[in-house]
């Protein structure tokens, strides 16, 4: 595959073929509805001006306002941003978000700027894309923003109108009206996925083994949480390193020499272990939540869980999981898996039009019923058509697409 807008066309084709989807259709979901490049001036801190490239793609807005992230990175590509905003339109409808898909971009290295210069970016962001509001076009924060970010585009925002409108712009801090649960959806919701396989697979909760490739927000969230349910977290990894305890290593200690040091290395509630062999742990679950691309056709035959639980975005290639499929092994879809950030955006987004603030047990009660409903729904139509639950999901994804395409009489 050549790159992630030809990865996420494949996918798009793949269910389209199985669905066997109208030509109109496929080619309406197979170019963005609107993709925009632009400049940001930014003045450096040495004085001397320096424009940065920017995009935001909105890949269809027929089941709602265009939503998600903004990706800040030096070799951010155009194709980068029109994959998402398609693999954000799928999310969205296998949650049952009103939303479509949107992503936005600057090619820029946050780590090579200065705060100052990082927030004149960030605020011309938004200046020069005119962003119309919570029921167009809402941006949210992705790889190199965070709420930090976000507050400084929701000022932004509104200084140019004048009014306060905190559902324009997601993923703020909650003082500026984002949603408890934030950081933790996530994680959240990919535990809440490998429990519903463990259950599926007749599998008992209480000493489960699981493997976490990668201890960031999402990875580290969702091993605390299955922690807390009895599962033994066997062997965790991060880019400095891994650990491992056949007993179950204890996550909340891990969490703070984490804090403590930057990395899982070097925890005393555990051994060292091969960062490489994380994904061949002896476990039952294995939850990739680092990068894409992780499991591949050279070691999908030494994947030794029953389960895989893709919390990351895309870390299953399509070689692999075939590979996977033949040898019985259960993937559970990212666009299934890690929907609970989108969920969650979408409840900051309600929350902010109504002013009607929940609690944190409200947030993860909404957010558990939403993220299971999305899971059956797509098993459901996996077993319906005979496919994999990955095919599966898109196949219900562009079902609803299409469905709002039709009613509206665009096709
Ligand atoms: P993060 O930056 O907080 O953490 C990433 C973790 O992966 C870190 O522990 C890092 O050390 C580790 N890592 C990076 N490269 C690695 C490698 N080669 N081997 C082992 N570990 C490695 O990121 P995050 O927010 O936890 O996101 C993790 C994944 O989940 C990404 O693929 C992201 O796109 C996806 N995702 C995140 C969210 C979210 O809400 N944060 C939502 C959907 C999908």
């Amino acid at each position: 595959m050549k790159n992630v807008w030809e990865e996420a066309l494949f996918n798009l084709a793949k269910a389209a073929e199985a669905m066997d989807l109208e030509p109109e259709i496929l080619e309406r979901l197979s170019t963005p509805m609107r993709f925009t490049e632009f400049t940001i001036p930014v003045r450096m801190d040495d004085g001397s001006k320096k424009l940065f490239t920017a995009y935001r793609s909105r890949h269809q807005d027929a089941t709602g306002p265009t939503k998600d992230g903004t990706r800040v990175h030096p070799r951010l590509t155009p194709e980068e941003i029109k994959a998402l905003s398609l693999f954000m339109s799928i999310k969205h409808a296998v949650a049952g978000i009103p939303a479509g898909g949107g992503k936005g971009g600057i090619k820029a290295d946050p780590s090579a700027m200065s705060e100052g210069e990082y927030e004149r970016l960030i605020r011309g962001f938004i200046r020069r894309l005119e962003p119309k509001g919570a029921f167009v076009d809402v941006p949210g924060a992705d790889i190199g923003t965070g709420t930090q970010a976000m507050a400084w585009m929701l000022d932004e925002y509104e200084q140019i109108t004048g009014s306060h409108f905190p559902a324009a712009i997601n993923d703020k801090p909650f003082e500026l009206g984002g949603s408890r649960g934030g950081y933790e959806a996530t994680g959240w919701g990919v535990a809440r996925c490998a429990v519903e396989a463990a259950k599926e697979q007749g599998l008992e909760s209480d000493g489960l083994r699981v493997a976490v490739q990668g201890f960031g927000q999402v990875g580290a969230v969702a091993a605390w949480e299955l922690f807390e349910q009895g599962y033994a977290i066997v062997a965790v990894s991060d880019i400095g390193g891994a650990v491992k305890n056949s007993g179950g290593l204890n996550i909340p200690a891990l969490v703070a020499h984490t804090a403590e040091t930057g990395s899982v290395a070097g925890f005393s509630g555990g051994e060292a272990a091969d960062v490489r062999g994380i994904l061949e742990t002896e476990c039952d679950i294995l939850i990739p939540a680092a990068v894409q691309d992780v499991i591949t056709e050279e070691n999908a035959e030494r994947v030794a869980a029953s389960i895989v639980v893709e919390a990351a975005n895309g870390p299953t290639t399509p070689g692999a999981d075939t590979l996977l499929s033949s040898r019985g092994i259960v993937v559970i879809p990212d666009v299934v898996a890690n929907s609970g950030g989108a969920i969650v955006c979408d409840f900051e987004r309600t929350q902010g039009l109504s002013s009607d603030w929940w609690s944190l047990e409200e947030v993860e009660q909404r957010l558990n019923s939403r993220i299971l409903a999305a899971y059956r729904e797509a098993r459901e139509k996996a077993v319906e058509k005979g496919v994999s639950m990955r095919l599966g999901a898109w196949i219900g994804a562009i079902g609803k697409i299409r469905s709002a395409m039709l009613l509206r009489g665009w096709c």
